[in-house]
């Protein structure tokens, strides 16, 4: 079976490292399946998951956006965070869901204050999606 190097890179360093059959994300533009001899691109990503096609199994990673790079033989994410579902602090991310929730219903402030808000709480629900691969 063919395969295509990934790299998901954070400013804390590189979170995973192998070499998978496929690779699908979510870019700002919608889904991509990426296989080995993609054509290059680069693509702004969502808050999502970067799903990992590796022996028949599937891995997840959660991204809080970033960028992908495709080249045909190498993908790289370039997030600001990211987490392998096994990484996720379940309670951790609940707890920045609620604080999300309260800020936003709180939000008589500026705008701003309610998007970034609305960011932590698009993040903390991926964190949890990913964590339980429902997805
Ligand atoms: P929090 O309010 O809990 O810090 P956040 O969304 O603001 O959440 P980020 O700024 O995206 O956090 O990430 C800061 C660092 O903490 C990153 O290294 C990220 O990987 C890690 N991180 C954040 N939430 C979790 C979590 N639930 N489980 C594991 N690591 C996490």
């Amino acid at each position: 079976m063919k395969t295509i190097k990934v790299s998901v890179v954070t400013p804390d360093g590189p979170v995973y490292e192998s070499d998978v059959e496929m690779v699908s994300t979510k870019a700002k533009s919608g889904e991509l399946g990426i296989l080995p001899g993609h054509i290059p691109l680069v693509a702004p990503l969502a808050i999502s998951a970067v799903r990992l096609k590796k022996d028949g199994k599937t891995e997840y990673i959660a991204v809080s956006g970033g960028f992908l790079e495709v080249r045909p033989d190498q993908v790289t994410v370039l997030a600001q965070s990211a987490e392998a579902a096994t990484d996720i602090d379940v309670e951790r991310a609940l707890r920045a869901k609620e604080r999300a929730e309260q800020r936003m219903r709180d939000h008589h402030a500026e705008h701003m204050d309610f998007r970034r808000a609305e960011l932590a709480l698009q993040r903390a629900i991926n964190r949890l999606a990913v964590s339980e691969k429902k997805l």
